[in-house]
């Protein structure tokens, strides 16, 4: 698939397995250096991986706790109460690699396999706009036919589309590693969010999960992906981990390190930081060893928090209901919902069971999109389906400058409250309505600037009148 695999400029493998495995093993369970660690992310500023050691360290309940309290009010400082929302939608499963933990490979010959053709991306992208989304991700096998053409092909034909009053406003991607060239491709058919995760940073694990002989199995490639993302000039990366493959406290200060790295060598670390948790799949039988149980999941995710103030966290629709409710106060900032994996999946009638043949894994979490806008109201959280900074170029290390200066909740909660209105005019249940246009009166309230109340009325009686897409 590409000629020759030019790296980034000085790549270097960042990830020392030795050094992380030291640190695990080796950071005392120090209590005064924890308040002092949490007290220092509380000031919104990036933990380091050593930092980072002690809090996975600390797992008593008393220091627990503070760890969790901490990442509940970060959350509340850095996004506020809102939860950004989008949809995943699979564009094709055929794949030449061979990873073990997944009902897509190659070897696995009962995987329904399929591409969507054009009418088929066009019919789930109406399928999606009729429900309200507005952000997508599209996800790609790897696979000769999913070329950087085919997937800037795709992404400009989901935002080509157009159903009532539905339009798709961010695409991002999760696929595999491209080429420089590949990448200025993607980039220029106007994509969010390049997500590549690294499944696992255990140099062994990745060996014994992904064949040497399959293109995945090349660890330097994957790993080197969003630095040559980066210097194609895309803008936003997402970078992750499959918990459940090795010890999820090697996974956790890996992600840190990759952030850092990231950082440090183009000014601007990851937009996103996801961390699915392995889930039963078609014909996969799980070592579940490393399985990581509740308790834990929620430490990790409250720890990233705490570690990375200002990139997002994606919690997927792999967790049940009742766990994503209880995981989303310790910082997750963005989640799927309404999501349906089989490909072709949204213009189907709902279904009691998940056809798993169809899936890359069965998701824990499948309920409608409305049902996840009303809980999300009841809880008090703003579900936003705002892409303006996306839009108006507030991207990339450009975020960072309105992030860093709490500017930004001068512009998130606003454009939020926008997004949701038209939701709520265009595509709610009534019981969501009532509560969604309550929760907006109550979210007015708090805004103590009477110009910025003054545009937002505006724009929301605009909204009313059959105006759309208004931001700030
Ligand atoms: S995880 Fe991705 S690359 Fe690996 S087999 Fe599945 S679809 Fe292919």
């Amino acid at each position: 698939m590409f000629k020759n695999k030019v790296l980034s400029e000085g790549c270097v493998d960042f990830i020392d397995d030795a050094k992380i495995e030291a640190l695990i093993k080796d950071t005392p369970e120090d209590a005064v250096k924890v308040r002092e660690i949490i007290q220092k992310s509380l000031n919104k500023q990036p933990l380091s991986v050593e930092e980072t050691a002690f809090l996975i360290k600390a797992d008593s309940p008393e220091l627990t706790e503070e760890i969790f309290e901490a990442a509940r009010k970060l959350k509340r400082d850095v996004y506020g109460n809102r939860i950004v929302l989008f949809a995943p939608l699979y564009i094709g499963n055929y794949c030449i690699n061979d990873c073990k933990y997944c009902s897509f490979r190659r070897s696995l010959r009962s995987t329904v396999r399929k591409t969507l053709n054009e009418g088929e991306v066009v019919q789930q992208v109406e399928a999606l706009e009729d429900s309200g989304h507005k952000r997508l991700i599209l996800v790609f096998g790897e696979h000769p036919d999913y070329s950087a053409e085919f997937m800037a092909d795709t992404v400009r034909k989901v935002y080509s589309v157009k159903h009532g009053q539905g339009e798709i406003r961010r695409v991002n991607i999760n696929a595999a590693p491209l080429d420089h060239e590949g990448y200025k491709i993607v980039k220029n058919s106007g994509i969010g969010t390049y997500q590549i995760f690294q499944e696992t940073y255990h140099h062994e694990t990745y060996c014994k999960n992904h064949p040497e002989e399959t293109h995945k199995g090349d660890y330097l490639w994957r790993l080197d992906g969003l630095s040559r993302a980066f210097e194609a000039g895309c803008d936003d990366m997402g970078i992750g981990a499959l918990f459940g493959l090795y010890d999820w406290r090697f996974e956790v200060l890996s992600l840190i390190t990759h952030s850092l790295y990231l950082q440090e060598k183009y000014n601007v670390g990851p937009h996103t930081i996801s961390f699915p948790r392995l889930r039963p799949a078609h014909g996969i039988q799980f070592d579940e060893k490393y399985f990581v149980n509740d308790h834990d999941f929620k430490r990790l995710v409250a720890i990233l928090r705490l570690a990375v103030p200002y990139t997002g966290l994606i919690l997927t629709a792999r967790e049940t209901a009742e766990i994503r409710r209880e995981v989303m106060q310790f910082g997750v900032s963005q989640i799927d919902a309404g999501t349906r994996l089989e490909l072709g999946g949204y213009s189907e009638d709902d279904k009691e069971e998940q056809e798993l043949k169809r899936e890359q894994f069965s998701i824990g979490d499948v309920r409608t999109l409305d049902e996840v806008m009303s809980e999300l109201i009841k809880d008090g959280y703003i579900p936003s389906f705002c892409t303006s900074c996306y839009r108006l170029g507030r991207t990339g290390e450009h975020f960072m400058e309105y992030a860093i200066p709490g500017f930004i909740n001068k512009f998130c909660t606003p454009n939020a409250l926008l997004t949701l209105s038209e939701y709520l005019e265009d595509y709610s249940s009534d019981k969501t309505r009532e509560k969604g246009y309550q929760l907006i009166e109550d979210e007015i309230s708090k805004i103590d600037q009477e110009k910025i109340v003054k545009k937002l009325r505006e724009r929301l009686e605009r909204i009313k009148k059959g105006e759309r897409d208004l931001y700030f």
